[in-house]
């Protein structure tokens, strides 16, 4: 499971996250809406220390870091337990696709290149993306990308994977495709945490909901129960624009 207390994260002395406490459960499908602004994507980058918080403690699958008071080894261990995709891919323009899912099974696992390739190879075959291996980014759609960086975060078999926006830079026509990986990701049982504006997909695929606005969680439900009966002000002042 991963238990959250406490986050705080400030920037300067403008406070950002204000108290997050957030459980999830082992196979757990998390999405998280809100304002722009609101602090998802820093609650998703501090969760694996991409950023670092300056007060609570994370729990993701066991290993346990008190921010205030931790080892490089605890860090280690916590990353280790989370992958990542992002709103822009941020994959490696230099590196073929085969190469941006190999290369941290070959860092960060020491894994022979050639076992790491193969691993590589069958990734990128479940997002679908057989024949494009060698491909650089460039010669990929925003929706093959992406799908390149949902195999490069499932590469080293993370207990959660963390997506932040994972569409929101992508044609109408390609957001699909890569709802459709995700939703094979999320029946393989894999633990997530998805930062969407794609409410249809939240409410399809979703088994919970938090909205969050100004730092805080101010709601959090069954999509059902978020979505059709919010009971905050705030929550139904966010879904009027959407729904
Ligand atoms: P969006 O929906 O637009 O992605 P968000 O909910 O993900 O928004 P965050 O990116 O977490 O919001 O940002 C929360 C606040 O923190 C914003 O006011 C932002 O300007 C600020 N912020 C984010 N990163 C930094 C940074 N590195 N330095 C200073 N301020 C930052
Ligand atoms: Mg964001």
């Amino acid at each position: 499971m991963i238990k959250i207390q406490n986050l705080h994260k400030s920037y300067g002395n403008t406070a950002i996250l204000k108290g997050i406490d957030v459980e999830v459960k082992d196979g757990e499908v998390l999405a998280i809406i809100g304002p722009s602004g609101s602090g998802k994507s820093t609650l998703l980058r501090c969760l694996n220390f991409l950023e670092k918080a300056e007060k609570g403690i994370i729990e993701i699958d066991g290993a346990k870091v008190n921010v205030e008071q931790y080892t490089k080894a605890d860090v280690v261990q916590l990353r280790s337990k989370t992958g990542m995709v992002f709103q822009n891919y941020n994959l490696f323009k230099n590196k073929n696709a085969l190469h941006n899912v190999s290369e941290p099974l070959r860092l960060t696992k020491k894994m022979p290149k050639k076992q790491a390739e193969q691993v590589a190879y069958d990734l990128l075959a479940e997002v679908g993306l057989k024949g494009k291996e060698l491909n650089y980014p460039v010669a990929l759609s925003g929706g093959q990308q992406q799908r390149v960086g949902i195999a490069r975060a499932l590469a080293l078999n993370p207990y959660v994977v963390l997506f932040d926006e994972p569409t929101s830079s992508l044609d109408p026509e390609l957001v699909e495709e890569v709802l459709n990986v995700m939703k094979d990701v999320m029946k393989q049982g894999r633990t997530m945490i998805v930062v969407t504006h794609e409410m249809e997909f939240a409410k399809e695929v979703a088994d919970r909901v938090i909205f969050m606005a100004d730092g805080y969680i101010v709601e959090q439900g069954t999509p059902e129960e978020l979505f059709t009966n919010p009971q905050n002000e705030r929550t139904k002042r966010f879904l009027k624009n959407y729904l």
